[in-house]
């Protein structure tokens, strides 16, 4: 097994050291949003240890980063008036995983409209920072 790179995209999002559109924190989970969202306030969960997908993750970890995004999604129920939520997790590049610390997609879903596919899309600034003040507002109420 490839073993976890602290220079991945993700772990220098969690050192701040790149930006990111931010919508909830605890101490040991990280969630913003994609920034080429499959649908309207695509989240992702990740854990703040490092761990490089669902195989080296510790179980207290993984525990911590399912709670989080149970309250993401339920969030993003009421945030995205969405009918439902499509929640994704890939390992190693053979399962679909691109960038290599773990992360949850949590993707709110509107009857009848098709998810676009992996990465088509770069949204636009100001609509994802709406979108997580939206986010992180129902997180904090909810
Ligand atoms: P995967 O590793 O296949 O689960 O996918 C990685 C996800 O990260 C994709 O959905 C990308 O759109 C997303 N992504 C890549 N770079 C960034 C970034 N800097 N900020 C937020 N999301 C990103």
């Amino acid at each position: 097994m490839p073993t976890y790179d602290p220079n991945n995209i993700f772990a220098k999002i969690l050192r701040g050291e790149l930006p990111c559109y931010k919508v909830y924190e605890d101490d040991k989970v990280f969630a913003f949003l994609d920034i080429m969202p499959r649908a309207p306030g695509h989240t992702l969960v990740l854990p703040k240890a490092p761990a490089r997908n669902l195989l080296d993750i510790a179980p207290g970890d993984l525990a911590a980063v399912a709670a989080a995004a149970q309250k993401v999604a339920k969030a993003a129920m009421t945030a995205f008036n969405s009918d439902g939520i499509t929640v994704q997790q890939f390992n190693e590049g053979a399962g679909g995983q691109v960038v290599f610390h773990l992360h949850v997609h949590v993707i709110p879903r509107k009857a009848g409209v098709p998810m676009k596919p992996p990465a088509s899309e770069k949204e636009k600034p100001e609509i994802l920072a709406e979108q997580a003040k939206a986010l992180a507002a129902a997180l904090q109420s909810g």
